[in-house]
């Protein structure tokens, strides 16, 4: 059955996913090189059991998933390809700005090992955590602090179609990416008889020519084509040839790797989608490949079900404050404070001010001592004045 769309644009929250269907909205389809037109990898996956899942989560595309306005609890699994920034620089953004904005439970990450420790996502996800550790210690007992806790999924990068995830009637599954060095990995999310497969970055592999058959929707990497490279983004002529077909998948080469796996909608991301470079990857890839396709930018949106692919754009509010709350949020716990310096080895006492930094207090009490009272007034409970207790 064909479902018939209220509208031609996709409008957050205003549409319930069927039992059967699957929504895919991308946060991010850009580059390493940040601009405000397109973040970088991200695709969020939504399933009618209430399942959600992020596939990367590159530069910027924290911003393009608080437009969405979706409950920060239901935002708290995310699959990483690899290591490079334009697919994980805003996974500190989601864990932070997340639990800020009302997520209290851990936030989940999943990742491939590396052919060294140093090269494993355990590896990168505890330095960021290290590198977070101002920011925790600075919040631990001043706010709600079960949501900056981080589950980390480190998995064996050669895993050939091995089960990463198995959960509520969903199934992700890794195989080897061919990208920068040893580690890279591509996923399938099956689930309800639908599949989802993404390739985050991969020169064209024999894993997802024989993982990613039968795909509902097919996301795969297709690079600048290189005359765009030299042009637009000032590449020498040999970087670029380099770069557009030996690191990355040039629009050919995404074409051929269609032709092979002949999903239901072939999606290409990963080029700054312009007017003027846009019909150069478009005819590219035609060259190769006549099926059903997609260029993703930031903000389309498939919905899949067993009979119906339907590609639109979202219509989204960049003015967003925090989404609806999934649980409700609790009190500050003191105890948290300790309890941090304990596992950060941060001592106790250098998580309080100072005598050094209490001397340059000023005294603004006169004009704070009235917003207690205000508050006490108009919520009718009593808050008293700190220090006064
Ligand atoms: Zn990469
Ligand atoms: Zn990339």
């Amino acid at each position: 059955m064909v479902r018939d769309r209220p509208r031609d644009v996709y409008l957050p929250n205003t549409e319930d996913l069927a039992e059967d269907e699957m929504r895919v909205i991308a946060c991010g389809t850009g580059m390493p090189t940040t601009r405000a037109a397109q973040a970088a990898a991200c695709f969020l996956v939504e399933l009618g059991n209430g399942d959600k899942f992020l596939f990367d989560i590159g530069s910027g595309s924290a911003e393009r998933i608080s437009s969405l306005q979706i409950p920060y609890n239901y935002l708290d699994k995310v699959f990483i390809g690899h290591l490079h920034t334009d697919h994980f620089g805003a996974l500190h953004d989601l864990f932070i700005g997340g639990a800020l904005m009302g997520r209290n439970v851990p936030l989940r990450v999943w990742g491939p090992s590396g052919p060294v420790k140093e090269l494993g996502t355990a590896y990168a996800l505890e330095h960021m955590r290290r590198m977070l550790t101002w920011d925790l210690a600075a919040r631990a007992g001043n706010v709600d602090f079960r949501g900056y806790a981080l589950e980390i999924n480190e998995f064996d990068y050669r895993g050939e179609n091995e089960v990463v995830y198995d959960e509520n009637g969903v199934v992700i599954r890794s195989f080897p990416a061919i990208h920068g060095l040893d580690g890279p990995v591509s996923y399938s999310l099956e689930w309800n008889g639908l599949k989802f497969v993404y390739s985050s970055d991969t020169f064209p592999n024999t894993w997802f020519k024989e993982y990613a058959q039968d795909a509902d929707l097919a996301i795969h990497e297709s690079f600048i084509a290189v005359p765009e490279l030299v042009s637009k983004m000032k590449f020498t002529p040999e970087s670029a040839l380099l770069v557009g077909t030996q690191v990355h998948t040039a629009p050919e080469a995404f074409g051929k790797v269609m032709s092979d796996i002949k999903p239901r909608m072939a999606v290409a991301y990963h080029f700054f989608k312009d007017f003027d470079t846009s019909t150069s990857v478009y005819e590219r890839i035609r060259k190769t490949y006549d099926g059903p396709l997609s260029l993703a930018e930031d903000f389309m949106v498939w919905n899949i079900t067993q009979d119906e692919i339907s590609v639109r754009m979202a219509a989204t509010e960049e003015r967003t404050w925090s989404p609806p709350l999934a649980a409700p949020a609790e009190r500050p716990n003191p105890n948290d404070r300790e309890a941090f310096a304990k596992k950060s080895s941060v001592p106790v006492d250098a998580m309080a001010f100072s005598d050094f930094i209490n001397s340059g207090f000023d005294d603004v009490d006169d004009v704070l001592r009235p917003i207690y009272k205000e508050a006490s007034e108009v919520l009718g409970q009593e808050f008293p004045y700190p220090g006064d207790e």
